[in-house]
């Protein structure tokens, strides 16, 4: 049993603003990333083709797939719509955003942050296995500034009585510093999943200061693939490959093959016809593959 969950969300979160990939691409990414290990997996999202035209036929992408023992595959859903498409896909795994910013819940989903709680109550009334709520602009955002600990942990009670199943703190446009990690964290306690991006440079010091608060679980995306569209030329979500390799350094067990995971990286940057923004995947990990094979 791993002892941090990674949930990677690079066919998701990543490919989202990419031109949009055939089917068979994307199943080959998610084969890959299977194949390094990562058995937690947002798959695509239900939302309308028209928006996020990169995440159409996502319902196509899991009938490839297939069910897979001891793999949760987890669908993004703005609405109980979506969720009623997942389900029919045969995805009993769903995750839900709302932002605890109320100009960016706006922009994102077209709703206020109350109508959006009650969507999640929609969503849990379909009767899917887990319902995990992504809060975003959980550490700030650009049209409000910061936002209060107190704020966000009282948006979180909410999402739990809707009937939300886990909580995720998504800092969407690269806000997180170690401080506010730690303010943030002292506020909800470490119990929730933490999905950093590298906007300015601070995703893994802040999964960093998370993981010594205690945090378990995180969002990653294979490569650093994805980004805000409120941040020009930034770098997008945490990379996987680079918080496997801190976290295989510091005697974590996730589960991952790192070298598996970099061929996986490698993949998505084929795939997307451009390189990644990855560190571990520029440069290769501080030791190479034989002397971590001898080491093992
Ligand atoms: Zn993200």
């Amino acid at each position: 049993m791993a002892d941090i969950d990674i949930r990677e969300v690079g066919p998701r979160d990543g490919l989202q603003i990419e031109a949009p990939l055939p089917v068979d691409a994307r199943v080959r990414l998610i084969e890959a990333l299977l194949d390094a290990g990562l058995h937690h997996i947002e798959v695509g999202s239900f939302v309308s083709p028209q928006a996020v035209p990169a995440m159409a036929d996502t319902g196509a992408v899991v009938a490839a797939l297939g069910p897979r023992a001891g793999v949760r595959m987890v669908a993004l859903v703005p609405n109980r719509k979506g969720a009623e498409l997942a389900t029919d896909a045969g995805l009993t795994d769903l995750s839900v955003t709302v932002s605890a910013s109320p100009a960016y819940n706006e922009k994102n989903v077209g709703m206020s942050i109350l109508e959006s709680i009650a969507q999640v109550a929609q969503i849990v009334s379909i009767g899917p296995a887990s319902v995990d709520a992504v809060v975003s602009c959980a550490f700030g955002s650009p049209d409000e500034g910061d936002i209060a600990p107190t704020v966000v942990a009282a948006l979180a009670d909410r999402l739990l009585d809707a009937g939300a199943t886990s909580l995720t703190y998504a800092d969407t446009t690269g806000m997180a510093t170690p401080r506010r990690v730690d303010d943030l964290l002292a506020e909800t306690g470490p119990a929730v999943g933490l999905h950093f991006h590298e906007t300015r440079g601070t995703g893994l010091v802040n999964a960093y200061a998370a993981l010594l608060a205690g945090v378990r679980r995180f969002d990653t995306s294979i490569g650093g693939l994805g980004g805000s569209p409120f941040a020009d030329g930034a770098a997008g979500n945490l990379a996987t490959e680079d918080l496997v390799h801190l976290l295989d350094d510091l005697g974590r067990s996730t589960g991952v093959d790192l070298d598996r995971l970099l061929a996986a990286s490698e993949l998505a940057a084929s795939l997307v016809g451009h390189s990644v923004p990855s560190r571990v995947a520029a440069a290769g990990p501080r030791l190479p593959l034989p002397s971590r094979s001898r080491l093992a």
